[in-house]
Parts: structure tokens; C-alpha cells; sequence
């Protein structure tokens, strides 16, 4: 009978690219810094979509040619590592109406930012939305990620703020403790794209290289053009520093 059995835990931990090594608790400062805010469109898989008969009823009545959730943040270079959305278990949803260049799409937003959002793309007031809902009815379904071959898994988590937002947070399970832990719980595959330098290896190859950050610009250039990023204004808000080289760490 084995007495000894080794088993392989992964943590994440502070980390910072600049020095290539982790930082303790006491190496770590918060600054302030400015960035900017982006809605990002996450479309649901057309099998989504069906999986809710209303929501497909809809989306052929309106001749959709999206149907997506809107997820708003302040950091556009995670969405590479992104593997899921989680909604709130407890909210109501609205799918909303909005006129695109190239035909209607349906937004999938969070009741109580739904104003604040048709506000921001100019609408004078705000609509009558098409379906309620509650986050549930999409629980283990996926949208499609904005520009790698994968899905994105919708899960469910009550660790949202009612600040602001569109009730739709990205989960980054190789970037933060809390999504780790749900990343574990919903099987997600966790992918390391970056070295240790903080630079992108070949599993990201437009970005091979180049620094983590850097990613932000290509993102948004990219994904401005066609439409699945909307662009807000810039916001204060707070980063963990390095205090050996006063530049940013991250969680890996
Ligand atoms: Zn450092």
C-alpha cells in the first residue's frame, strides 16, 4: 500500500514582469493611475441563444445580427485570458434593442444599468426591453470570445458591485485568486499565454513578444473597428506596483 502520494497544486500569486519574480505583501504599493473604461460585446453561441427558446424567438423576429452580453472593463489587456462571464444569480436581466450599422442587435444587460448604457450610446430615453429575465436561464451556456477560436462559459457568482457596470464580469481564472477558485469549481482549462517576463509566447502569436500590456492597444485597435468595443472615458483607478521597479504586477 503507498503510504506517500504527491500531488500538484497551482496558486496564484503576485508577480511582477519587470523583475520576473514574485513580490511578498511588503514589496506591493497601490498608485493611482488613469485607464480607460470599454464595453466589450460578447456574442452568444448560436446554440445559446436557442437554448432559450424566447431569446431565439426574438432574435429571428428582429433579424438580430447580434446577440451578445455586454461586459464592461478597465483593462482590455485580460481579455486573452479570459475564460468565462459571470452574470449575478440574483439580478434581472433585460435584453435590449439597439440600432448597429449593419442591422439590430440585442444587447444582454443588467435591469438597473440598463438606463446608464442606452444614456451612453445616446439614446434620449430609455427603451422598452424586448425580454426580462433572470441570469439563471444562461447559467452553463457560452458566448464566443472577441478574437480567439474559443468559448467563453457563462457562470453564475454574486461578487459584483452595483457601482457600475452591465451586471456581466469577465473571469480570468490565471489572473485572480477569486476566479481561480471559480475556474476550478466550472472546469475551466486555465491557459498561461505569458513568460515570465510578462511577454506573450507563441500561443498568442500577433502578440508574441511583446509585453502584456501592450496588448491594450492592439485590442482596441482591433476590436474598434469592428464594432465589439465602445470606447467610454478615461477613469481613476487603483494598481498594484512593484516597489523594487515602481512598475505593475499582476496575479499569476
Ligand atoms: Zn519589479
Amino acid at each position: 500500500m503507498k503510504s506517500n502520494r504527491l500531488s500538484q497544486v497551482h496558486q496564484v500569486v503576485e508577480w511582477c514582469p519587470t523583475c520576473a519574480a514574485p513580490c511578498i505583501l511588503s514589496e506591493i504599493k497601490f498608485v493611482e493611475k488613469k485607464s480607460r473604461s470599454v464595453y466589450v460585446k460578447f456574442d452568444l453561441t448560436n446554440e445559446s441563444v436557442w437554448a432559450f427558446p424566447e431569446l431565439g424567438e426574438i432574435s429571428r423576429n428582429e433579424g438580430a445580427v447580434r446577440v451578445c452580453i455586454l461586459v464592461e472593463t478597465l483593462n482590455p489587456w485580460v481579455l486573452p485570458f479570459s475564460l468565462g462571464i459571470s452574470l449575478h444569480s440574483k439580478w434581472d436581466y433585460v435584453a435590449i434593442k439597439v440600432p448597429a450599422l449593419d442591422g439590430t442587435e440585442i444587447w444582454i444587460v443588467a435591469q438597473i444599468f440598463q438606463e446608464a448604457i442606452e444614456k451612453f450610446i445616446g439614446f434620449e430615453k430609455h427603451s422598452l426591453p424586448l425580454l426580462h429575465f433572470q441570469g439563471g436561464v444562461l447559467h452553463r451556456h457560452y458566448v464566443k470570445h472577441p478574437f480567439f477560436l474559443k468559448n467563453l462559459m457563462i457562470i453564475l457568482s454574486d461578487q459584483m458591485g452595483y457601482a457600475s457596470g452591465t451586471g456581466a464580469v469577465l473571469i480570468n481564472p490565471g489572473l485572480n485568486r477569486d476566479d481561480y477558485q471559480l475556474g476550478l469549481l466550472y472546469g475551466l482549462r486555465i491557459d498561461s499565454l505569458i513568460n515570465d517576463q510578462g511577454r506573450y509566447t507563441v500561443d498568442f502569436p500577433e502578440m508574441e513578444g511583446q509585453s502584456l500590456f501592450q496588448a491594450n492597444d492592439w485590442i482596441i485597435s482591433n476590436l474598434q473597428d469592428s464594432g465589439i468595443i465602445l470606447l467610454q472615458e478615461d477613469v481613476l483607478s487603483r494598481y498594484l506596483c512593484c516597489c523594487r521597479c515602481d512598475q505593475p504586477i499582476i496575479l499569476r
